[in-house]
């Protein structure tokens, strides 16, 4: 692996240690809370100076560096530079975006989590193709706890109801589920059309019940459904609080985009 730069090393550093204290300040073990590195615009150099210093700092105590990527091309353009590290065990990519059900060969290829599963026909369409390749792709549910209409992912309503769904199928492992959080409005937006941290907040431990109440109903394959990715650069500490079992940064690590 390339040295990591001095910008991305200490910026990493940094939300590493983020974590860490909003885990103690919670009463948390901070092992609890692994870290994805958000890679979105990233060029393949960059992504791997940030895969080395990832490492060094312990983003994912000493399990592979998680990468997570939005859109498959840009994945596809990546996964060359990615797939020594891939191979060896040292890094894991997860898709983070939208799949359209037209993509799933190519996201495949280099992915081994899908975290934005949010229909049942794109459930079906993973399913088969793993269970023809024999292989077991791990997937969370992702849910739209801030109700936003730009948000993708199910309604809270009918997300335990698709985890179960989705928990049956042969070929995906249902390993819990995933949110954006809602975005609070800045600073200057007129009272009343404000929503602030405790906003945030309250759609991740919408979050938290949505994944309690499907490990308490034991249905068949949820039994693993443990993990809250949810929190990002602006708003970790807050999914912490929540209980965020992995939560995804791009600008803390990167720099602004
Ligand atoms: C970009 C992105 C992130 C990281 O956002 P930052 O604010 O840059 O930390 C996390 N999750 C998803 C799904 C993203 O698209």
């Amino acid at each position: 692996m390339p040295q990591p730069l001095p910008g991305i090393a200490s910026r990493i550093a940094a939300v590493r240690a983020r974590v860490d204290d909003a885990a103690r300040a919670a009463g948390r073990d901070p092992r609890e809370v692994r870290v994805l590195l958000a890679t979105k615009t990233q060029d393949a150099a960059t992504v791997l100076e940030a895969v080395a210093a990832a490492a060094e700092a312990g983003l994912t105590g000493a399990g592979p560096v998680l990468v997570g990527e939005n859109r498959v091309q840009e994945l596809v353009a990546k996964a060359p530079a990615l797939a020594p590290l891939v191979a060896a065990g040292a890094v894991e990519v997860h898709l983070i975006g939208h799949l359209q059900s037209n993509k799933v060969n190519p996201a495949l290829a280099t992915a081994s989590c899908v975290e934005s599963l949010d229909s049942l026909a794109l459930a079906a369409a993973l399913s088969t193709r793993c269970a023809r390749d024999g292989r077991v792709l791990d997937v969370m549910v992702q849910v739209n706890v801030s109700d936003e209409a730009s948000k993708s992912g199910v309604a809270p309503a009918d997300a335990a109801g698709l985890a179960r769904e989705v928990a049956a199928l042969p070929g995906l492992r249902l390993v819990g589920f995933m949110t954006i959080g809602a975005r609070p409005s800045p600073a200057g937006a007129p009272v009343g059309a404000r929503s602030g941290d405790a906003v945030v907040r309250a759609g991740y431990a919408r979050l938290r019940a949505i994944r309690d109440e499907v490990l308490a109903g034991g249905a068949p394959g949820t039994g693993e459904a443990r993990e809250l990715s949810m929190g990002m650069t602006l708003d970790l500490e807050a999914a912490v609080a929540e209980g965020a079992t992995l939560v995804r940064v791009g600008t803390g690590a990167f720099g602004p985009r």
